[in-house]
């Protein structure tokens, strides 16, 4: 069934694991993570990233999910991530999304609560969930270890909670997008105090190639949802290349290839971040 961000995440909170948000773009990526999801009997977030526009028209994609969601007895949330603009937000809203992400984390701190509580009012009045972002997750390209700049402050993520009203609250503890340049160090403590600080949910970006026991180590410290882009796509990708082409080849392109791989790949996340068993 679909449901916004808060019954996931707060259950989440409670519980102590976090639930996967995977980037999906298609029938296939969606059923892919669908079926992930009810294998291990786990909650899950449904990534709608703005540059798939380019793929896939938003309208469309909240349409698939539409259609296939009853098939699937977990919670299930459809979350934009990553809305830079207030009529994408809204557009995301009339699709039918039931979250959102707003991010405003490379604006000045007073900007960033000024939108981001503009559009929790909206969201709010339509049961719509909000996730924002303080401190800046950047680019694992330009990844540096012991970057603290842009890592969040514990007591400015209390101050941005209370001022906005957000359901969600994505930090900067170490993590990048996409592919990384070395390899990521976890700043725990810094989680640690903001977890302390904090009541509602955490959530981590950039999770891919962070490996496995960070990833198992924040999921028990307190962050509740995380974002897996890169290394499912990875593993797409492999499944996609193990198709044999060779002389007197004659099936169609072997998507389910590419799709039995990236099941995979979601349910070892599930297990590792400790959500399975509990849709
Ligand atoms: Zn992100």
């Amino acid at each position: 069934m679909l449901v916004s961000l808060n019954p996931i995440l707060c259950n989440a909170n409670k519980g102590n694991y976090a639930v996967i948000a995977v980037n999906v773009f298609n029938f296939e990526t969606i059923s892919a993570a669908l079926e992930a999801a009810r294998e291990e009997r786990s909650p899950i977030i449904l990534n709608f990233g703005e540059m798939l526009e380019d793929i896939i028209d938003i309208y469309d994609f909240a349409k698939i999910v539409k259609i296939v969601e009853s098939k699937y007895d977990i919670p299930i949330c459809t979350n934009l991530d990553h809305s830079l603009e207030y009529e994408e937000s809204i557009k995301a809203i009339r699709a039918g999304f039931t979250s959102i992400m707003v991010d405003r984390s490379s604006q000045p701190y007073h900007i960033n609560i000024e939108e981001t509580r503009e559009l929790v009012k909206v969201a709010h009045s339509v049961g719509v969930s909000v996730e924002a972002e303080l401190g800046h997750v950047g680019l694992g390209e330009e990844y540096q270890v012991g970057d603290k700049d842009a890592l969040t402050d514990p007591d400015m993520a209390a101050d941005f909670v209370a001022k906005t009203g957000i359901d969600a609250l994505a930090i900067a503890i170490g993590t990048a997008h996409g592919l990384y340049k070395g390899k990521p160090k976890i700043d725990f403590d810094r989680l640690i105090e903001v977890k302390k600080q904090v009541r509602v949910p955490l959530v981590l970006h950039g999770g891919s190639m962070t490996g496995d026991e960070q990833l198992r180590r924040v999921s028990q410290l307190g962050i509740n949802k995380i974002n897996i882009g890169t290394d499912v796509d990875i593993a797409a990708m492999k499944g996609f290349n193990s198709q044999d082409i060779k002389p007197g080849w004659e099936f169609p392109i072997r998507t389910d290839l590419a799709k039995k791989e990236m099941r995979n790949k979601i349910r070892h996340y599930i297990r590792i971040f400790g959500s399975n068993n509990k849709a």
